[in-house]
């Protein structure tokens, strides 16, 4: 079969499996591309990505379609970027967004925008080149790595963002702006910071180099921008069957989280805590699709929302199985539990982090290791299936005896549970978050943290099929800590990265980039940080 039909084939079939695709016909001004950085069943179930796809179609004159590299299967690596609603080719779209979840989703940037024929960095772009738009909880954070390819960063809330975007390129069209006009107007605005309109400036020992203002529109902090959530609650618009969550239907019951944990970057980029009232939340699940089979609510620790049993209640009324994200381990409740029992949650995670007294206070979690006990021991009795467990390995000062309490405590948790309960031990290697209290903590050294790993997986080694123990890969996390902590020098070697030169740790090495000062030494208090041009404090509506 020819590719190009091939390639109509699939995509016919990806639409055919959807609910809620929107399909605008007619002519719109602004055509916007929104590209896939990750695989078709992880951006699906991003209500980032399908907001932003939501918040451009709702304006009259904007059509926004999906961009998603096709080959063989959806996602290929080295698919053609087609747009799935009409099939047409990136490079047809004058605007490309994205909406950016995941450190890595930056190393597929310029191969986008070398697909879209844009130039990769925006110095080089014409006055009739794309613009190319990019938000989401990474670029919130610190966009300083992937500064150099984006015209218009967006700090904050999307609801905010995306429609105040949206009427300025409008503006731009009908007074005849040129480009360099646009991004001038978008840089006084709160919320747009406009990478482009900065100078880098070095520091002394070479890392951060930090953006400052080169020009009178660009501000000296740009402000992050905040929406209230006293409307209709953000929801999936698209229901698929081929997304990990296979077929559910999102709705965000909160956003933010009270806690304030020292090294929580959901927290921090995500200020201040807020939630949906349950009656709008109910509202919405009259609009759920009856192909969705199940419910998600989504919120940093569902436990906190006040009115959480009342939505609920209503979901299981309605027959529904019900999706729950992490659980904080001192909010959970006997009561929580018989309710997400009734909603045929079979699963359930928690996050301890840590075992250790020492650690918890110093990540500044603090809850009593008594209180996980009988939690755990609560979940067993009430007979879900299977518990997943988060664990760090190489917070800010662990040593060896740390890495014990962690082991006795899954042992004992392992005796609590009965032989019926799986548990499920997912240890990550922590990564500091730019804005958070531990910035300028330093990282382990991947010989460190796999020595780590080890002492712990030999621990556990011996509780049989009832413990299974996952550990992600050590270079991933520190390619992800560089993406997390890094300046706008990291531009080359995310190109050449992109472009198939190598794993980002070594393309940074032959870029003549040093890691040391960047992952594995702690920074001064004092330090100006590749993020300080954000202003963390929200501006709220
Ligand atoms: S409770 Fe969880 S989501 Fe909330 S601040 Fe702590 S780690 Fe972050």
């Amino acid at each position: 079969m020819p590719r190009f039909a091939a390639l109509e084939r699939l995509r016919k079939k990806i639409l055919a499996g959807e609910t809620g695709t929107i399909v605008k016909t007619g002519y719109c001004p602004l055509e916007v591309g929104i590209v896939a950085l990750s695989p078709y069943a992880t951006v699906m179930d991003s209500l980032g990505f399908q907001t932003v796809y939501r918040l451009f179609n709702e304006h009259p004159e904007v059509r926004c379609e999906r961009i998603f590299p096709l080959d063989r299967r959806v996602g290929e690596e080295n698919g053609e970027w087609l747009s799935l609603e009409s099939g047409r080719k990136s490079r047809d779209f004058p605007v490309l967004a994205a909406s950016i979840s995941y450190e890595q989703e930056v190393l597929r940037l310029p191969v986008i925008l070398q697909d879209a024929r844009i130039p990769l960095y925006t110095e080089e772009r014409a006055d009739n080149s794309p613009i190319v738009f990019c938000g989401g909880p990474v670029i919130t954070a610190n966009p300083e790595p992937a500064a150099a390819f984006i015209d218009v960063c967006g700090i904050g809330d999307s609801e905010r963002l995306v429609p105040e975007f949206a009427e300025l390129w409008l503006a731009a069209l009908e007074q005849g702006w040129n480009r360099e006009r646009l991004l001038a107007e978008l840089a006084e605005r709160p919320g747009f910071y406009v990478p482009a309109l900065y100078k880098i400036k070095t520091v002394e020992g070479g890392y951060p180099v930090v953006p400052a203002p080169e020009r009178n529109e660009a501000p000296r902090k740009v402000q992050r921008v905040a929406t209230s959530l006293d409307r209709t609650p953000v929801h999936s618009v698209i229901v698929s069957n081929a997304t990990h969550f296979k077929g559910m239907f999102l709705v965000e019951v909160a956003r933010g989280c009270r806690w304030n944990c020292r090294f929580c970057l959901v927290c921090q980029v995500n200020r201040p805590y807020r939630y949906v009232e349950a009656k709008r939340v109910i509202e919405v699940l009259d609009a759920v699709p009856p192909e969705a089979r199940a419910i998600g609510l989504v919120g940093a620790n569902l436990c906190d929302h006040p009115e959480l049993e009342m939505i609920i209640e209503e979901v299981a009324r309605r027959g529904f199985r019900l999706g729950v994200s992490s659980l904080r381990v001192d909010t959970v409740s006997e009561g929580l539990l018989e309710l997400l029992k009734a909603c045929k949650v079979k699963s359930l995670t928690l996050a301890p982090e840590t075992a250790s007294q020492k650690l918890l206070a110093r990540i500044g979690k603090r809850y009593i290791p008594e209180c996980l006990f009988e939690v755990v021991e609560l979940i067993a009795k009430t007979g879900f299936d299977s518990l997943k467990l988060y664990y760090m390995a190489g917070l800010p000062g662990e040593q060896s005896q740390d890495r014990q309490e962690l082991i006795s405590q899954v042992k004992k948790l392992a005796g609590l549970v009965g032989p019926r309960m799986r548990l499920k031990i997912s240890l990550n290697t922590y990564v500091p978050k730019p804005q958070t209290a531990l910035q300028d903590e330093s990282i382990f050294y991947a010989a460190q943290i796999k020595q780590a790993v080890r002492q712990i997986r030999r621990g556990l080694a011996g509780l049989g099929a009832k413990v299974q123990l996952q550990a992600g890969s050590v270079a991933e996390s520190l390619a992800q800590a560089a993406l997390s902590l890094g300046d706008r020098t990291m531009a080359r070697a995310v190109v050449r990265t992109a472009t198939g030169g190598g794993r980002f740790l070594d393309c940074l090495t032959l870029e003549g980039i040093e890691l040391e000062p960047v992952l594995f030494k702690r920074k001064k208090p004092t330090i100006e940080h590749p993020w300080s041009v954000l202003e963390c404090e929200p501006l709220q509506d």
